[in-house]
């Protein structure tokens, strides 16, 4: 008798995992920089956790949970979605009580009972952003900001954010009697999910992929158009912010989101060379959920973000996109160089992570392998350069170096970080002129 794993799962095998663990641990640092602390909930909740939070007329409540009876009969779910959980632990935990911002992330399997295909699995990993306690839309910014930072860091470029704000419930209900309406005159275009969706969930009928129900959406009432002033002031504030961010965005008026509980602001992230299942993750405001769980009103906002779609985008990328551990390294030669390259690391530390490299081997082998590791910048120590009180500076990317007084390495390198972190990739090489960039 042989075992196969279940449909829809996957063995992560050590160099998999090995890659897996550097991907998580770089967004893991990327959040804990924005003072995001990480929250473990329970793989299994009581259902209906989920049926209120997520809502009974979602597709995850209605058909993908995998739901089950204890041996004492308790109705059990394994996590679908990691919001509601941290919603849940929030309050049970009175995390609430010194007021302020609350700011949590987690990173864990979620499990759904989808159609297995390509970046489509029943056991996932997600990686999820929650900052409970503003009704403020910079907290909306600051969010997808971590989401795209996050992403960044990995080295994924061309990211493409799409937004659009669904309201809250008041000015939703206003326009789902409207989309109502509409729906009933063009039900015989529709497909079978949307015909029934249009009693359960009209909303999603916006997002359905079905070409003709894509042609029936272009047709529907806009939601925008039935925010109230304060959804749509909200919505404004929240552009106005990315774009002083510089984080390039998408309006798309039918972006609705799968899950009931978003309010205002929804977004996806997506990585366009991926095609059919290019979204990476997404999120919005749920300012309805603490309180649908039992809580006081208190407005949240949040994203996830599906790990393994992650990896295939840098795959996709190729294998060298991936965030190297680390992004500067210095080359010593000889004796002299190695004790001054460790002084120099010790400095070079406060802005980027940096490494000597120890091996003793010559230059030629030292740079071989800086290229290979993914490091972004390597500043070569030779003696003679050490004579002259100078350094090399090399992009590893450009190929191309340049010498620099060695009391001058620490900002240029600064300069060439920070330009990579703002372009998202990897840094200009310095000015050929050896002067400041
Ligand atoms: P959602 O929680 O539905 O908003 O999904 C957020 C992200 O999780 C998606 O953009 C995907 O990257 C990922 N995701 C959702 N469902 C699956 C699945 N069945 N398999 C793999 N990744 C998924």
């Amino acid at each position: 008798m042989s075992f196969r794993r279940p449909r829809g799962t996957q063995d992560l095998l050590p160099a998999e995992a090995a890659r897996w663990r550097r991907v998580t641990g770089s967004m893991r640092r990327c959040l804990e920089s924005y003072g995001y602390g990480e929250i473990r909930t329970p793989v299994f909740e009581e259902t209906e956790l989920f049926v209120r939070g997520v809502g009974t007329g979602t597709d995850i409540v209605q058909k993908e949970m995998y739901t089950f009876p204890d041996r004492k009969g308790r109705n059990l779910t394994l996590r679908p979605e990691g919001t509601a959980p941290v919603a849940r632990a929030y309050l049970e935990n009175n995390l609430g009580h010194e007021g302020g911002v609350r700011r949590f992330y987690y990173l864990g399997p979620m499990f759904r009972y989808d159609r297995p295909q390509a970046g489509r699995f029943r056991e996932f990993f997600q990686v999820g952003a929650e900052a409970i306690g503003s009704a403020l839309p910079e907290l909306d910014v600051e969010v997808i900001d971590a989401m795209m930072n996050m992403l960044r860091d990995l080295g994924l470029v061309g990211l493409a954010v799409e937004i659009n704000s669904v309201g809250h419930p008041a000015c939703r209900a206003v326009y789902e009697d409207a989309l109502g309406a509409a729906l009933a005159r063009e039900s015989a275009s529709l497909c079978p999910t949307c015909i029934e969706r249009t009693r359960t969930n009209p909303l999603r009928v916006l997002d359905c992929k079905n070409q003709s129900c894509q042609e029936v959406a272009a047709r529907l009432p806009v939601l925008r158009e039935f925010l109230c002033d304060d959804c749509r002031a909200h919505y404004g504030a929240v552009l106005a912010g990315l774009e002083s961010l510089g984080v390039p965005y998408t309006e798309n008026p039918r972006l609705v989101r799968g899950l009931d509980y978003y309010t205002r602001t929804a977004f996806e992230v997506h990585y366009p060379p991926l095609g059919a299942q290019s979204a990476l993750g997404g999120g919005g405001r749920y300012d309805g959920l603490i309180e649908a769980c039992g809580g006081p009103p208190t407005p949240a906002v949040g994203f996830s973000c599906g790990i393994e779609r992650v990896l295939v985008a840098l795959d996709e990328r190729g294998a060298a996109a991936v965030a190297p551990a680390v992004p500067v390294l210095v080359l010593p030669l000889g004796e002299a160089s190695r004790r001054r390259a460790l002084a120099l690391a010790g400095v070079l530390r406060h802005t980027a992570p940096a490494a000597v490299d120890l091996t003793g081997r010559s230059l030629k082998a030292q740079l071989r392998a800086a290229d290979r590791s993914g490091a972004r910048i390597a500043v070569i120590l030779g003696d003679d350069e050490l004579g002259r009180g100078e350094a090399i500076l090399r992009d590893l990317e450009a190929g191309t170096q340049t010498a620099h007084p060695l009391d001058a390495v620490p900002e240029m390198v600064r300069a060439a970080m920070a330009r990579a972190a703002v372009a998202g990739s990897p840094p200009t090489p310095p000015s050929a002129s050896g002067g400041r960039p």
